[in-house]
């Protein structure tokens, strides 16, 4: 399978970048393959080198490109670097639920991004395989504490029956774009702020005590 760069983006108003980390074999791979592709493998998917898939999608009239990066597996010998990660506005952290231990690795992953990335990654965990709910080790109430306690959202998911992936992503955008608007209007209002200071500082040099005149330069400067 290869990348899937075709098409411009220029057209999307949003273009995030999504990364998904979490133990070998918890099926990433097969999460990313079902939503972009809608396709499942029964085997491990060894084969893929780290690379990315597009997915378009459209939230409330807006155009979005969603680029979702997927390991090479370098995971399994902890040799996943930042390069990976850097500059994501989007982690999907995925868990097998009959695998405690793939669990515990998610709470080493959002430890590893928050001190990376700050808070400014929004942040999806996925419970993946539901369709082996039997066989289930991980508290449904102790996976939804931990995510709230990192201000994330906890999915259920199975890539095998394509459940909770389309929730999933579509939530994980809308936080995004609003991250995304936030940031835009923080920004703006800094520029306001900004130019606001340099006329009050005209304003305080340029006249030392002349009552009068200070409102004409503040006038002028505004
Ligand atoms: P990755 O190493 O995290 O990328 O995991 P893969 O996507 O390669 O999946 C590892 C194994 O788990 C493969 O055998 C998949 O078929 C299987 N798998 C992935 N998702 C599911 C699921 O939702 N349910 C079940 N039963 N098996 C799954
Ligand atoms: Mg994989």
């Amino acid at each position: 399978m290869a990348n899937n760069t075709s098409g411009t983006n220029a057209s999307c108003a949003y273009n995030f970048k999504v990364v998904l980390l979490g133990e070998g074999c918890v099926g990433k791979t097969s999460l990313v393959l079902r939503y972009v592709e809608d396709k499942f493998n029964d085997k491990h998917i060894t084969t893929l080198q780290a690379s990315f898939l597009n997915k378009k999608i459209n939230i409330a009239g807006k155009r979005v490109n969603l680029c979702i990066w997927d390991t090479a597996g370098q995971e399994r010998f902890h040799a996943l670097g930042p390069i990976f990660y850097r500059m994501s506005n989007g982690a999907v952290l995925v868990y097998d639920i009959t695998d405690e231990d793939s669990f515990q690795k998610v709470k080493n992953w959002v430890k590893e991004l928050k001190k990376m990335l700050g808070n400014e990654v929004c942040l999806a965990i996925a419970g993946n395989k539901i369709d082996l709910e039997k066989e289930r080790t991980v508290a449904i109430e102790d996976a939804e504490a931990y995510a709230v306690s990192v201000g994330a959202k906890h999915f259920l998911t199975s890539a095998k029956q394509n459940r909770g992936i389309e929730e999933l992503f579509l939530e994980l955008t809308r936080r995004m774009m609003e991250r995304a608007r936030e940031a835009d209007q923080k920004a703006s209002s800094l520029k306001r702020s900004g130019s606001a200071r340099r006329n009050i500082v005209v304003v305080d040099d340029e006249v030392p005590a002349a009552g009068p005149r200070a409102g004409c330069c503040a006038g002028q400067a505004s």
